[in-house]
């Protein structure tokens, strides 16, 4: 059953993101790119469409596009021209959109996306300049356009540089999507190109999405609009496909339509249906010469290009001898990549267990508590300093996991918690003798041991382990107690 739901029931899938380049300046004029200023404060006649107004290209914006297209192995165009998107929008002043229509900078590239089903490659249709819209700012109680008693425009983001990026339908599966996402965000970071938060709306999703006729050829796509979170890229496209599969199976057809999916009832709701239709009179921008991207540009901004996460992860592998998978977790995302190699750094620190802290413990505290490894209060040289404690054997690896918790909640040192907590390991001396004594409280385990019983071994260790409140080496422990016990 499950296996011919799958052959029946193929999802295909493309994803098509906006991207705020990380420039300081406008796409077309020189005001500043902000975010969480007082409305309307970084404006001028350019971004505000006042008529004789004339746009100038932002030179960083397009290297900064042409980056991401030779990160997404694209073909940069020698020649790229600006379009006019015309359409009425309260936040569009010109009533029009300068973007990129039939030559847009880069085409033709891919990306390798690593799923639970394996490496699969996603092709990038496209990737083009434009400008981002204003900001309509709903009041009143619901915060929607419906119900609002009004509806009020922050310039300050009109004219933010955006990119496009376009991906063939090549995407199987909703957790392949979120991967694809997940991994495109991690490449334009790691070099640079945007800083691409979606708290901050700068990185957008939308998705098309279709189920494949048992025919083979495509089924009547339907787009979900404006996801804000990979999560609910995931979410989104899964109820979807639901609805989808249950409208085939009903002998019923898909239309064509735009949804959006709302997170609060996890369900997908239509925003407008028959819109495909859409003529924006796309012509040449008049007002912008076109964009001629010369070889030797394009080599020189190649040649000093940031590493690569995949990169990375082969460098990783080969100068810290990790395992891919560690390599993987971390090098996915940048922030932690550049936490790992800090802590890597120190002098006396083990690669392996340093990757270990941070793979396993580190990321499952911050996993818990919701936070970003940014936002999290233990810096790398705390981190690095609990490893050293441990290697050295002033603290079990048990009491450091203790201490790690405080750490993360606090950022105090650990030095200082072991201090007051009394977290200080049991010392050789004192280890032994109480090694001794729980041997002797336990003459019956004890024996059974001595005559070759290993099993047994484990409850010692544990009642040493009681005894110390922790405190011990659990390896050390066993070592002392076979010892003693095969004399
Ligand atoms: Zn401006």
């Amino acid at each position: 059953m499950e296996v011919q739901d799958k052959r029946t029931y193929q999802a295909v899938i493309g994803l098509e993101f906006h991207a705020h380049l990380a420039t300081t300046t406008k796409m077309f004029c020189g005001c500043r790119v902000t975010y969480g200023e007082p409305p309307n404060t970084h404006t001028c006649p350019v971004c505000l469409g006042h008529p004789g107004a004339l746009p100038v290209t932002n030179e960083k914006a397009v290297e900064l596009g042409v980056m991401a297209g030779l990160a997404l192995n694209c073909e940069i165009a020698d020649r790229a021209v600006f379009a006019r998107k015309n359409y009425f929008y309260p936040d569009l002043a010109k009533g029009y959109q300068i973007s990129q229509y039939d030559a847009p900078i880069c085409t033709g590239g891919y990306l390798d996306v690593s799923t639970s089903d394996g490496t699969i490659r996603v092709g990038i249709t496209r990737l083009h300049l434009e400008e981002d819209a204003a900001k309509n700012v709903h009041v009143g109680e619901s915060g929607r356009m419906h119900g609002s008693v009004g509806s009020l425009i922050d310039f300050n983001r009109g004219g933010t540089p955006l990119m496009e990026i376009v991906t063939e339908p090549d995407i199987p599966s909703p957790e392949a999507a979120r991967a694809t996402a997940n991994q495109l965000k991690n490449i334009l970071r790691a070099i640079g190109v945007s800083e691409a938060d979606m708290e901050k709306g700068q990185l957008r999703c939308d998705a098309n999405v279709s189920i494949r006729n048992p025919d083979g050829s495509f089924g009547t796509k339907t787009e979900l609009k404006n996801m804000n979170s990979f999560r609910f890229v995931e979410r989104g496209l899964t109820r979807e496909l639901e609805r989808q599969r249950a409208i085939l199976e009903g002998g019923g057809r898909v239309e064509q339509t735009t949804l959006h999916y709302d997170p609060d009832d996890d369900e997908v709701h239509e925003l407008r249906s028959k819109e495909y239709a859409h003529d924006y009179r796309y012509f040449p921008e008049p007002d912008l010469l076109p964009l001629q991207l010369s070889e030797a540009w394009v080599r020189e901004i190649k040649s000093r290009m940031p590493e690569l996460p995949a990169q990375m992860l082969a460098r990783f592998i080969e100068q810290y001898g990790l395992s891919e998978y560690d390599a993987g977790v971390l090098t996915a995302d940048r922030d932690l990549a550049v936490y790992y190699e800090t802590v890597a750094a120190v002098p006396g620190i083990d690669p392996k267990q340093a990757a270990n802290w941070i793979t396993v413990e580190l990321r499952g505290r911050l996993n818990e508590a919701d936070i970003e490894i940014s936002e999290s209060k233990a810096s790398p040289e705390r981190l690095a300093e609990l490893i050293g404690l441990v290697g050295e054997g002033t603290i079990s690896r048990s009491a450091a996991k203790d201490v790690l918790d405080r750490i993360v909640e606090t950022g105090e040192s650990p030095s200082a918690v072991v201090e007051r907590e009394g977290l200080a390991a049991v010392g050789a001396d004192e280890l032994g003798g109480v090694v001794d004594e729980v041997i002797s409280a336990n003459p019956e385990e004890a024996e059974r041991v001595r005559a070759g019983d290993k099993k047994v071994v484990g409850f010692l260790i544990g009642q040493v382990m009681r005894a110390t409140r922790g405190n011990a080496d659990g390896g050390r422990v066993r070592e002392l107690l076979l010892q003693k016990l095969d004399s």
